[in-house]
């Protein structure tokens, strides 16, 4: 499951990409510092009396209701002895009827659990088959709908699902949890005119003309878990690609045919190449992604079908400096990792997600080079670093939590991200690889936990890597150096103090690392490797004279924080002449902290000429944070000259720090001429922040324009917000409206967080915080945290319980603690 990616606005802020965040986020929130909610307890794969062989589950749908039947029959074998009942999840169901192998048999249906009984106790190993017939009218969770209405005449009408977490209890019973696996068939009858897609093969698919309707028959033969059962139904068009002869699907809406090329084009070579380097093939019959309206997330990796938010499809415009290749990458590895592989219990749900993460960017090194694979790892590395700062610090695996949709956070995607490219620097390209191919090939087709991972790994390896997995996985946090060098003349020796200055204590240590240092002399580079496991280290090396340059993990491998003093001239040097883009980066913004004319000249040089796009944007923000004349020249004079639509975007935010009617204008001359919607957004920005009295008239015909995802509307509200003027909170309220698209909903809640205290803004979120789409009410109720009190709390209280979505209930309830506490 991605949460970021188009839709998931309030989680990372990547800065090459994530155009929805770069304002408007107000101050930073203060979150409760403790991952463990109140009322959390450990948590255990639940014991099973059956295994779960197959699930038939028939279902007819009544678009018009949103309501649907179903039929599931169940084939369960006992595994053990005098079994004399089964128990199925099942939420918010009525229940039509129930058979226990074909005969009607007495049932219990309670707290959202059907306990189905027979009178003589079942042997171990046999087989009973189990059908409850039921209903679900207007379902809270699980199933979805999606139809035109009256503030949204041209909404598609579709269904789709989402079983993940814990969520297919909603829309079929079953035995909901992640190690009991199952093949599946999904048999869904929906009106003509519609398609309905689920996992594995389509057995067959017919029309019944008195009726009306049409049913498709899927069926799904490798066993898998009932979170990434599937079904979705729209009127599709279906654009058919192939790999290998399997067939490779993109679902969409008519019309946007050509969108979803864009989009999900790569996805062949993805299979190509994961496949290869997993060294087991993409196991099932087909792979198919639909782009869903008004989706819950980024995407979900129902097996062999995966969900894709239909913010995904690419315009052309955007398509020139935007691309799904992450997400549609993510999801396509979690048909592995997740999939073939699945978590035995959510404690353990890294070995989906961080991998989906790890592989995604593996997928981006394979196709667009070194350098953005590694700025993906620091992007990654950036958003862990500030939910450890800001928020909590907790180890990758802990059974002890809330909810299982609680461990869905940058430490299980980002921080396992960089884990997994450590154990990849330490075993080196052939040994990882060889390591993961025998974890997949020994554990397919099984639910997994971390030490299987371990044991594949070191089967494969020869290597103990316990103490490695106790540091990153089973311990929390992350090494924090101090670095001091000095050169020693007399013996020419350079010395370096390395000294471990994070706290230590319980749940984080001090670490064991295997590392580098690279010298940089009139002769060449040297690289010298050491081992750091103690609190502080007095390191000599010998060298023919002083070095120019000292860099401390020269391939950024660590995942780390460093504070290691420079003097000018090696910062210089390092922005000139470091092979690693991420060392360039460090030195301009070290050198935007300095500001002397060396630097501003290096930074100038930089923006114009280094080589990889992510150096100059890094160069454009230093340039802005000096704010000097000199180096608003040199930002201004870059747009004349520089293309790459990355860039154009870092130095218009970085003019926004440039106060003074003559930068507005030279903005206005030139953002509607923009390539990219993205940096034409980041004018609207700059021009609001720029100058309050000229911007809104700009900033109102912005709002006038359609755009991809409506960035640009969303844009002109951010600019409004830039101005700070509270006249424009009765256009920011109007915008929160239903009628505009969610993006540009969710834009203006992010934007009301800049006028904290104007009394008309919180009854506003508050009524947001119930608003019927789900991705609206977690803007709200993340803007609330930011600037509500104690009114808020009654409202925010009623989202902590009953059946809503788990990022929801967290997000109320860290609001509700920290108004709390606010108002103690
Ligand atoms: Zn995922």
């Amino acid at each position: 499951m991605l949460l970021r990616a188009v839709l998931d606005f309030g989680l990372i802020a990547p800065v090459e990409s994530n155009f929805e965040f770069m304002s408007c986020r107000g101050r930073q929130a203060t979150w409760d510092s403790r991952f463990a909610l109140k009322g959390s307890l450990p948590h255990y794969a639940p014991d099973r009396a059956f295994d779960t062989e197959h699930i038939r589950l028939e279902i007819s749908v009544d678009l018009r209701r949103e309501r649907f039947r179903g039929h599931c029959r169940t084939r369960l074998r006992a595994i053990t002895d005098g079994v004399r009942e089964m128990t199925f999840d099942a939420v918010n169901f009525k229940i039509t009827g129930v058979r226990w192998n074909g005969k009607k048999s007495p049932y219990r249906y309670n707290d959202g659990k059907i306990t189905v009984e027979t009178k003589s106790p079942v042997k171990e190993g046999n087989r009973v088959e189990v059908d409850i017939f039921y209903e679900v009218v207007k379902p809270k969770l699980g199933l979805y709908f999606i139809r035109p209405s009256r503030a949204y005449p041209k909404n598609p009408t579709q269904v789709w699902t989402q079983g993940e977490d814990e969520y297919s209890r909603y829309w079929f019973p079953c035995f909901d949890a992640p190690h009991d696996r199952t093949t599946t068939e999904v048999v869904a009858t929906v009106p003509f005119g519609f398609t309905a897609v689920s996992n594995g093969r389509l057995l067959r698919s017919s029309h019944n003309p008195r009726r009306k309707t049409s049913t498709f028959h899927w069926r799904q033969d490798i066993p898998h878990a009932t979170y990434l059962v599937t079904l979705t139904v729209g009127r599709f068009s279906v654009i058919r690609d192939s790999w290998k002869g399997k067939p490779v699907l993109y679902y969409c809406e008519k019309g946007r045919e050509g969108d979803a090329r864009r989009a999900f084009s790569k996805t062949p070579l993805m299979l190509e190449f994961f496949s290869k380097n997993i060294g087991t093939s993409y196991p099932y019959a087909k792979y198919a992604q639909i782009a869903a309206a008004d989706f819950i997330y980024g995407g979900m990796e129902n097996t062999s079908a995966t969900t894709q938010t239909d913010g995904a499809l690419l315009d052309k415009r955007a398509s020139l400096d935007y691309s799904s290749d992450e997400l549609v990458a993510h999801e396509l590895a979690h048909q592995w990792f997740g999939d073939y592989l699945t978590c035995k219990d959510w404690s353990h749900a890294w070995l989906n997600e961080s991998f989906a993460t790890y592989f995604d960017a593996l997928f981006k090194r394979h196709d667009k080079g070194r350098d953005e694979f590694l700025l993906a790892l620091r992007v990654n590395a950036d958003a862990y670093l500030s939910e450890d700062k800001d928020h909590y610090r907790r180890s990758i695996v802990t059974k002890v939590f809330k909810r299982p949709t609680d461990l869905f956070d940058r430490h299980l995607y980002e921080k396992g991200s960089l884990v997994l490219h450590m154990l990849h620097q330490f075993l080196g390209e052939k040994l990882f690889w060889k390591g993961i191919s025998t974890y997949v090939r020994k554990n397919r087709g099984k639910a997994v936990e971390t030490l299987d991972l371990i044991n594949a790994l070191e089967e494969a390896t020869g290597r103990n890597l316990r103490r490695f997995f106790d540091q990153w996985v089973f311990g929390a946090g992350h090494p924090e150096f101090r670095v001091r060098s000095w050169w020693d003349a007399r013996k020419k020796e350079i010395c370096l103090r390395v000294t471990q200055i994070h706290a230590v204590n319980n749940e984080t240590g001090l670490f064991t690392v295997d590392t580098e240092f690279l010298f940089r002399t009139g002769k060449g580079e040297k690289r010298e490797k050491v081992r750091i496991d103690k609190k502080s280290h007095l390191f000599r090396f010998r060298l023919d004279s002083e070095p120019a340059l000292v860099l401390f993990d020269p391939d950024h491998a660590l995942l780390k924080k460093l504070d290691f003093p420079k003097p000018e001239f090696q910062w210089l040097l390092q922005l000139e002449k470091d092979q690693n883009p991420l060392g360039r980066i460090d030195a301009a913004q070290a050198l935007g902290k300095l500001g002397s004319s060396k630097a501003v000249e290096a930074l100038r040089h930089a923006l114009l000429s280094d080589k990889f796009w992510a150096v100059r944007a890094e160069a454009a923000r230093a340039l802005g944070s000096l704010a000097s004349e000199e180096g608003s020249e040199i930002l201004l004079h870059s747009l004349d000259i520089l293309e790459h639509p990355k860039v154009r975007r870092a130095v218009y935010a970085a003019l926004k720090s440039f106060r003074g009617r003559r930068m507005y204008g030279e903005i206005e001359k030139r953002f509607r001429k923009e390539a990219s919607y993205f940096a034409e957004a980041e004018g609207l920005r700059a021009l609001g922040a720029l100058n309050p009295h000229k911007a809104p008239e700009v900033l109102r015909a912005a709002l006038k324009t359609d755009s991809w995802n409506d960035v640009l509307r969303s844009a002109a509200l951010e600019g409004f917000a830039a101005t700070k003027g509270r006249q424009w909170i009765p256009l920011l309220l109007a915008h929160t409206r239903p009628g505009h698209s969610q993006k540009l909903r969710m834009a203006a809640i992010r934007c009301l967080a800049a006028f904290e205290g104007a009394p008309e803004i919180q009854p506003r979120l508050i009524e947001l915080a119930n608003d019927p789409y789900l991705l609206v009410q977690i803007a709200a109720v993340r803007v609330l945290h930011q600037t509500g009190d104690e009114r808020a709390v009654p409202a925010l209280k009623k989202l902590m319980a009953g059946d809503r979505d788990g990022r929801l209930k967290r997000l109320a309830e860290e609001a509700v603690e920290k108004i709390t506490k606010n108002f103690e």
